[in-house]
């Protein structure tokens, strides 16, 4: 008998068809293991609840919110008549769903005539999707006839700072939840994403909380894994729209797996493993359209050492920044001047290099905000240090990830040679000491190219060497 969280993100959870799908997915499961699920809300719906705060904020329109509701409502019940059959379980579900639609509704209008929407009002509309998706999700395991109840994350013991939009869980937290869901009884299904403070208001944990939700919860009730269900075959090697030989990691470690999310690659968030990692809780990625394959497990140790590289992945929306200037040479203060500016913009930096020469900085952002950050960077230069700005747009950022590369002579050569040979070239290169990811620029029409030589050359897809 293993003891498991499972998470299940917005896809999986869509619409009635799959919601019934992740009740058979638990069913399958649960002879041999006991478990607790982790649910976001329905495909969208966090999104959609954050933009009709905004409308609503912005322009007042009572009527406006009473169509989003009725839309809501109108999918929510949908879903519900299509994953349950049972019609008591049916009216208790849609009992709780109406009253919280109800509650979601006056909160709206508040917005309306107030006007202003502040980070504490927003957690609280945001908290709907997963509040509205719970109760569901417990039904369909009662229709399954798996005993279960739902619990918003507060309930469960997730108590946060007031740190709203970007709550972190108190100690306490952990203590709370062992003693509210342990011993199991049937499958407790608790919301993603939002708990509460110590003054008892909804918080939540950042975007895609959910699966931090779960590592939490996991990591309190000393779960033997952690696994969090999608869409795709588990880890991957790389995109298959970019290379269609990309293959399931069967294991990778924590580190590793952290440096792929860093990469866009969308992975898993480093905050969301964690508590996890704290653990030493093993979290694996399944596949929701085949649950009988591993996926792939995440593990502390390093497993495969001979393998070098275990991904390569490419982050195509960026734009790199340079600045020079001879006298930037010797100079203390420069870099900090530069990347505290581009923080206080609200500019996130990707990657950064520059040589000892000391003459050039070169910076990677996200495309949408190179012309913030270049004005930012030019206003802060106005005079001296910095003589030019100068940018480029057609890039994208490739990442090629391994724990065995540390201490690996050669590597730096394979990436660099397979690129000389397709004639692809380099703009800009980083490698962080922890020599667990080198990072480089190419041009963006080179970088799927790119991407599929790499793939090759280190035989990702299992090709020969
Ligand atoms: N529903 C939340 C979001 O869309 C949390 C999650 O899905 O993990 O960000
Ligand atoms: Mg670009």
């Amino acid at each position: 008998m293993a003891r498991l969280v499972m998470k299940f993100g917005g896809v999986s959870v869509a619409d009635g068809k799959r919601l019934r799908h992740v009740g058979d997915l638990v069913k399958h499961f649960h002879d041999q293991n006991e478990i607790v699920l982790v649910t976001s809300a329905l495909q969208g719906v966090t999104d959609e609840l954050l933009n009709c705060a905004r409308v609503s904020a912005g322009e007042g329109k009572v009527a406006e919110v009473i169509d989003f509701i009725e839309r809501l409502t109108e999918r929510h019940n949908q879903a519900i008549s299509d994953a349950i059959d049972d019609e008591d379980i049916r009216s208790e579900v849609k009992e709780i769903t109406d009253r919280k639609l109800s509650e979601l509704e006056k909160a709206y209008i508040g917005i309306c005539y107030l006007g202003e929407l502040t980070a504490r009002s927003i957690d609280r509309i945001s908290s709907y999707g997963e509040q509205l998706a719970a109760p569901i999700l417990s039904g369909v395991l009662r229709d399954i006839g798996i005993k279960s109840r739902d619990y918003t994350g507060g309930e469960v013991g997730i108590i946060t700072n007031s740190d709203y939009g970007n709550a972190r869980p108190l100690d306490k937290t952990y203590s709370l939840i062992e003693e509210r869901l342990m011993p199991l009884s049937g499958v407790p299904v608790v919301t993603g994403f939002i708990a509460k403070d110590e003054k008892g208001i909804i918080t939540t944990l950042g975007r895609g909380g959910s699966d931090f939700t779960a590592s939490i919860i996991g990591s309190a009730i000393g779960a033997d894994e952690i696994w969090f269900w999608k869409e795709t075959s588990g880890v991957l090697t790389t995109d298959p729209k970019l290379v269609p030989e990309a293959k399931t990691i069967p294991a990778i470690s924590y580190i590793e797996a952290m440096e792929l999310s860093y990469f866009g690659a969308k992975v898993l968030h480093p905050r969301a493993i964690e508590p996890a990692i704290r653990k030493g809780i093993p979290v694996r990625v399944k596949c929701t359209f085949d649950p009988d394959s591993p996926g792939t497990l995440i593990i502390r140790e390093d497993v495969q050492k001979k393998d070098v590289i275990k991904a390569v992945t490419l982050m195509p929306n960026v734009a790199m920044l340079n600045i020079s200037g001879a006298e930037m040479i010797g100079t203390p203060g420069v870099a900090a001047r530069a990347f505290t500016s581009l923080a206080n913009a609200d500019v996130n930096i990707i990657m950064i290099s520059q040589g000892s020469s000391e003459a050039h900085i070169s910076i990677v952002v996200e495309e949408r905000h190179l012309d913030r950050a270049e004005e930012t960077l030019r206003a802060e230069f106005t005079r001296g240090v910095v003589r030019e700005f100068s940018h480029n747009r057609d890039v994208a950022a490739l990442a090629v990830v391994g724990a065995g590369m540390a201490g690996t002579p050669g590597v730096a050569s394979r990436i660099f040679g397979a690129m000389g040979r397709a004639g692809i070239n380099v703009m800009m290169i980083s490698q962080g000491s922890s020599e667990h990811n080198i990072s480089f620029v190419v041009s963006s029409k080179e970088a799927k190219r790119a991407v599929g030589e790499l793939h090759r050359e280190f035989g990702l897809g299992g090709e020969s060497r």
